[in-house]
């Protein structure tokens, strides 16, 4: 007979839901003694690179019709993930979950030479999304590898972006996460080292890293040309400028979105009392208002500038409703779509449409 043990079961306490309140209240209950004012950051949200993978997934929807199966989440967006889900956009981690012959797209970020084998190899169709300027970094790989560098890539290791660059040359390519790494990098020829990096990271903590690395090998050689790219820079120009005023900073952004993690990371570093990241306007907590008088106001590049508004939205119920744009540059950066979508919108006499870019311009 067997021996009847008893497993404590904890059962977890029915948990009485915090009353949210109102705005109104947060609004008179912050012991706020200036005026209260947003500064919104210019550049914010949308870059070149994500509207052209946005549009190339619903151009596909239109041309082929539902569903269009993406590698990876197409930008860093939950939101604009849903939304494709919602149009017939179906997102997979890799290509052995996409039926054999069917469309895929894959993503901003960039794959690897082995990922556009596998779906060959499986006769899929596929539609490439990478960012023109993530292609970039893979042709400097291929370059260097070609002359025998040891390629030092810079960037966060698993990274879709990362995985995707170091696979086009993994036998030249050691990923440097950041200043931690750097005693841990070894070369053949200390004369024959370049570094590389990902699009998407801290520009001072980059070169912070590079400085290193540059103490360690001093002929290390810069890449072409700034690999982290316009977007990011300018969303981290921005924020830098209204960070020293601001009491709380707002980053409109995904969890799994770089430089919208780094965006939170820089305020902070620029003075900024206290950021927080948030997917949508919901997540905002009315515990960040205390003693606020000035709330900056930024989002990522994978972020519509509908989720911004919501955002000014709900801070104009707290109180903060004058809002200061804060422009640090200016962007007309629009890059041609894929050319299976080009070739797809000619095909049913659309030639007037090969560009992304649908102005998601910030508001003056
Ligand atoms: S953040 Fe930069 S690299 Fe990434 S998609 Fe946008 S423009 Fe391209």
């Amino acid at each position: 007979m067997g021996t009847m043990t008893s497993t404590a079961v904890s059962v977890p306490m029915p948990t009485v839901p915090r009353r949210r309140r109102s705005p109104e209240e947060v609004h008179s209950a912050a012991p706020v003694t200036g005026p209260r004012k947003v500064l919104l950051a210019a550049p914010r949200g949308y870059c070149a690179g994500v509207d052209r993978a946005v549009i190339a997934v619903e151009k596909a929807l239109e041309h082929y019709g539902p569903p269009v199966y993406v590698r990876k989440q197409i930008v860093h967006n939950l939101h604009v993930v849903s939304t494709l889900e919602e149009k017939g956009a179906i997102f997979v981690e890799e290509n052995d979950e996409v039926p054999e012959g069917a469309l895929v797209v894959f993503s901003a970020h960039g794959v690897s030479p082995a990922v556009v084998q596998s779906a060959a190899d499986r006769g899929l169709r596929t539609i490439d999304a990478t960012c023109p300027l993530v292609t970039k970094v893979h042709r400097e790989a291929v370059r260097f590898a070609k002359d025998d560098f040891d390629i030092l890539l810079i960037g966060h290791e698993g990274h879709e972006e990362v995985e995707g660059t170091s696979g086009e040359a993994p036998e030249h390519i050691q990923i440097v996460n950041g200043p931690e790494d750097v005693d841990k990098v070894t070369v053949r020829d200390p004369d024959r080292v370049i570094w590389l990096s990902q699009t998407t990271l801290s520009v001072d903590e980059t070169m912070l890293t590079v400085n290193l690395l540059k103490a360690r090998f001093p002929t290390l050689q810069d890449p072409p040309s700034d690999d982290i790219c316009y977007a990011t820079s300018n969303r981290q120009a921005a924020i830098k400028k209204i960070s020293p005023s601001a009491d709380l900073v707002i980053v409109v952004g995904s969890a799994n979105s770089s430089n919208s993690v780094r965006l939170v990371e820089v305020a902070l570093e620029y003075g900024a009392k206290a950021s927080h990241r948030v997917d949508f306007a919901n997540q905002v907590d009315e515990a960040w208002f205390e003693g606020v008088s000035t709330v900056g106001v930024t989002s990522g590049a994978s972020v519509p500038e509908n989720l911004v508004q919501d955002v000014l939205n709900l801070l104009a119920q707290y109180g903060y409703g004058d809002v200061e744009e804060v422009v640090t540059a200016e962007e007309d950066i629009i890059f041609s779509l894929p050319k299976e979508i080009r070739a797809a919108l000619k095909a049913m006499g659309d030639s007037s449409r090969g560009l992304g870019g649908r102005g998601q311009r910030p508001a003056s």
